[in-house]
């Protein structure tokens, strides 16, 4: 292009949907700061932008570690805050400043194809683990160059449609939208995150992109939000072509620039840019409005530093892919294990059985990653790297070779013409159940890996929780043989298993672990680790037994009928111990709260096995009367502790005035004084505040 017609923008965004070697990186990023820098007229330096969800999974040789949902089972912050400070070092090694995560949206809606990338059900644990993401990404400076700015996403309200369906309708009175969606985006604002990305689908038949009382109201006025806001992929285009609130694409760029956005996240045109001069021409736009959108961007560029240097620093490229990082993304893995059932302790296993590796899910690293994995549907086995161990590899490594039979069983494939808007996308397909049946029968355990394939957005719409068929009978017809059957769970949502879940002698939940998954799994399905990871969701029994472990207690109570009860196949906060764990001496420093004064609750937790392990001691409230029905209880805080055998500890938890409000009808919160019952490990005790 002549230099006169070079086009200034603010940001570019990924946009090959390929993860490029670092090189490849340095190359892209110098020639679009070359250009942004030396040939447009204010020399304004780009800042390029990029989705590292679970590490810099757009970079060739970085670090994958679980995706959110695992990383939320670990329950510790701690790794998580390790996870994130190697994303943003391998991110920016590759010359690129800006990251599209965490996705602080609440994982209540387990239909949903992006459940997986978020921190689960609970607010509690989310806004904890969120917060621990931003400060691993942003660390002390952003503008260090182990460090790059985050994206919060996608606010607010995105995870609960209705359907199910990504991008459809949410209902949601505000009142539900500030005590369930707002508290995660609330701390990571407050922990300073330097940018926000909006919500691509709708709230009350208002698209977020056209929401002023979120983007503006709640998101400047009320949290203080010093940043700046981009919209999601063609999101204004959107307004008129999938949400028809606006009648034409210049009036769409009106509203949503009203509303709040200051950046436009459109990757294939240069019309936001010629729309916004024309409206600032016309009068519909004050100027004014502009310079605080690019004055906000600024800002962003300059505490990144891009304008001291906004090139890729070659010496930077050795950090990606380190060794250190990789064993940090498999200690996370590790502790994202969780062991859901162990009948007769099956688990864990001797080294010298004989074992049956199957299932589709048994030699799969796209399982283990899921999407955002090289590609945006993580879809493409060649782009994985060769060296890291799929489960069933990494049993033969444990076990030795000769001690494993594979048999793929069942098999997950793309459908044709995959990546699409169709859906849905994995196909799945019996291979060979009378072989595998066979291969049973000559072993002494059977480890049957099943689950998803790889999916995220629209791709991942499904209309039925219920696991695959095929892999239901090849678990029935594993399970017919009477051999010890161990599933894993490798997933992104929970698929329902009640058909399998009863005859299985263990159910170990893998989630999305990543490229250090297989590993993981073995290590604790032959015992050189133990479990302490704890489901961040409730696990339904059936597919329309979706109810949080937060709900209300009529909900599950039905006296008259007694038609109501409900079963979780798997509660949330739950996950076994190769050791057990006893709770002793719960105790309240008083029986009655005043005004602000604190709470201070603790509990005796006692490693009462064989073996050292970890466990999460979870603290839930309940509050007894409310001018609005209240939830049965609510997680208040965790902590994850290290217990020899034998060894006891003593926790003690501070609990504020701020935990025993709520959101009232009138969108504020509110503390009403009355009683509340506190919970650790089913000791109980009870207060009141007046
Ligand atoms: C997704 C965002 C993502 C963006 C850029 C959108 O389709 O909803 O989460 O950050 O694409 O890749």
């Amino acid at each position: 292009m002549p230099a006169g017609k070079i086009r200034t923008l603010g940001s570019i965004l990924n946009v090959f949907d390929q993860a490029l070697t670092p090189d490849k990186w340095h190359d892209i990023i110098r020639q679009i700061q070359e250009t942004a820098t030396k040939k447009t007229r204010l020399g304004i330096p780009v800042i390029y932008g990029i989705d590292s969800i679970h590490g810099a999974n757009y970079v060739q040789g970085a670090t994958l570690f679980p995706q959110e949902i695992g990383m939320a089972a670990t329950w510790n912050p701690e790794l998580m805050k390790r996870g994130s400070e190697i994303a943003a070092m391998e991110t920016r090694a590759a010359g690129i400043p800006w990251s599209f995560s965490p996705v602080l949206d609440i994982g209540r809606q387990p239909l949903w194809p992006r459940f997986w990338e978020t921190f689960g059900e609970d607010p509690y644990l989310a806004k904890v683990m969120g917060v621990a993401f931003v400060r691993g990404l942003e660390g002390s400076d952003v503008g260090s160059q182990d460090h790059v700015a985050a994206s919060l996403k996608h606010y607010m309200g995105y995870s609960f449609p209705l359907s199910g369906r990504d991008r459809t309708p949410a209902w949601i009175s505000e009142n539900y939208l500030r005590e369930y969606f707002l508290p995660t985006f609330d701390a990571a604002v407050k922990a300073g995150a330097h940018t926000v990305m909006v919500n691509s689908a709708e709230i009350n038949g208002i698209p977020g992109h056209v929401n002023k009382h979120i983007l503006s109201d709640i998101l400047r006025d009320e949290l203080g939000f010093k940043g700046f806001v981009v919209s999601d992929w063609e999101d204004i285009k959107k307004l008129v072509t999938v949400w028809h609130v606006a009648a034409n694409e210049k009036e769409a760029t009106r509203m949503a620039v009203m509303a709040g956005i200051d950046m436009s996240m459109v990757p294939l045109d240069y019309s936001f840019a010629d729309y916004l001069i024309a409206l600032v021409k016309e009068g519909a736009l004050p100027q004014s409005r502009i310079d605080e959108a690019v004055g906000r961007i600024l800002k962003v560029k300059f505490e990144l530093g891009l304008f001291e240097n906004s090139m890729p620093n070659a010496a930077l490229k050795s950090k990606i892919g380190l060794p250190a990082s990789r064993q940090a993304s498999l200690q996370a893995a590790r502790e994202s294990m969780t062991l859901l059932k162990n009948a007769n302790n099956l688990l864990p296993l001797a080294k010298n059985r004989k074992v049956l590796v199957t299932g589709p899910t048994a030699d799969s690293l796209i399982s283990l990653n899921n999407g955002w994995s090289y590609v945006w549907q993580g879809s493409e086995e060649s782009l994985y790297p060769k060296d890291r161990l799929t489960i069933r590899r990494a049993i033969e490594a444990k076990a030795g070779a000769a001690n494993v039979t594979y048999v793929p069983g069942t098999k997950i494939t793309r459908a044709p013409g995959s990546p699409s808007n169709s859906t849905p996308t994995d196909v799945e397909a019996e291979v060979d159940i009378s072989a595998t049946v066979r291969a049973a029968t000559a072993a002494d355990v059977v480890v049957l890996c099943l689950g998803e394939g790889s999916y995220t957005e629209t791709p991942g719409n499904i209309t039925d929780l219920t696991l695959g068929e095929p892999q239901l009978r090849l678990a029935e017809a594993l399970e017919a043989t009477g051999k010890p059957v161990v599933l894993v769970l490798v997933e992104g949502r929970p698929r329902i298993i009640n058909r399998i879940v009863d005859k299985a002698g263990a159910v170990l939940m893998a989630y999305n672990p990543g490229n250090e998954g297989g590993q993981a799994v073995a290590d604790v399905l032959f015992g050189d680790v133990n479990p302490s990871g704890k489901l961040p969701f409730t696990y339904p029994p059936t597919p329309n037994g979706l109810i949080t472990y937060d709900h209300k207690a009529f909900e599950t109570e039905d006296a008259a009928f007694g038609n109501m009860a409900f079963t979780p196949q798997f509660e949330f906060g739950r996950g076994l111990s190769y050791t057990t764990f006893a709770y002793r001496d719960l105790r309240l420093n008083k029986k009655t709260v005043t005004g602000n004064s604190d709470l201070a609750v603790s509990v005796t937790v006692t490693n009462s096995g064989q073996r050292a392990g970890k466990e999460v001691v979870q603290l839930y409230l309940s509050d007894l009367v409310a001018s609005l029905s209240p939830a049965g209880k609510r997680l208040k805080r965790f902590a994850k502790i290290y217990l020899e055998p034998g060894q006891s500890r003593t926790l003690t938890f501070k609990l504020r005035s701020d935990d025993l409000s709520f959101i009232g009808a009138n969108n504020k919160p509110v503390v009403e004084p009355g009683e509340f019952e506190v919970t650790i490990a089913g000791l109980e005790d009870r207060f009141e505040l007046r």
